[in-house]
């Protein structure tokens, strides 16, 4: 999910002021699966184990959410790998160090509530919608040690986690707005659906 509220900072600009990301040198991030590519529809597998491979699509998955900016989560299906993992980093949004969260096998246990607020995803760039979701959620995940870990998630964090997990199961924020906004919207993903984009 992006923040639609983050600004970008333009940090990869080659123009004057270049400002060094040393992490961005060890590996290059990881190609964004855009809206109207298949991949985006699938439904992801379960990770029976985490071995060194899933460390790696971890720290990967971290550096591309980093090159973008404005990601505040991430799902191994917008990069092309379909396995059951996601990343959030609100830190900047929180304003402490406890907004990190890398969570593999993730399901809610529990819901409730309702709260609209505006969301963005980065394989649908540039759009932003208001979407309806439960408020508080119990998630159960495997962490990156292999541990199993749950724990009570409200507001933002509630809202990232719902908008990845939704990603691996092949559903996109656009699929959870009522019809008649979705079709004011359509031009729009017509045209980010044809977007020409390196690859
Ligand atoms: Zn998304």
């Amino acid at each position: 999910m992006s923040n639609p509220k983050r600004k970008r900072k333009n940090r990869h600009s080659s123009e004057e002021g270049v400002e060094e990301i040393p992490r961005l040198e060890k590996t290059e991030p990881l190609q964004l699966r855009y809206y109207g590519d298949p991949v985006l529809r699938k439904r992801a597998a379960p990770v029976p184990e985490i071995t060194y491979e899933e460390v790696k699509l971890a720290e990967d998955m971290l550096n591309t959410l980093y090159y973008t900016e404005v990601g505040i989560g991430l799902a191994a299906t917008q990069v092309g790998i379909l396995k059951r993992f996601l990343i959030v980093d609100i830190r900047e949004e929180k304003e402490d160090e406890t907004g990190l969260f890398m969570l593999f096998n993730p399901e809610i246990l529990n819901s409730e509530g309702e709260d609209i607020a505006e969301e963005g995803c980065l394989s649908i760039p540039d759009l932003r919608a208001d979407v309806k979701r439960p408020e508080k959620i119990i998630v159960r995940a495997v962490d990156l040690r292999n541990q199993s870990v749950e724990f009570e998630a409200d507001e933002l964090l509630a809202r990232v986690i719902q908008h990845e997990i939704d990603h691996l199961n092949g559903t996109l924020f656009i699929d959870r707005i009522s019809g008649l906004k979705r079709q004011l919207l359509s031009d729009e993903l017509k045209k980010i659906q044809k977007a020409d984009r390196p690859t």
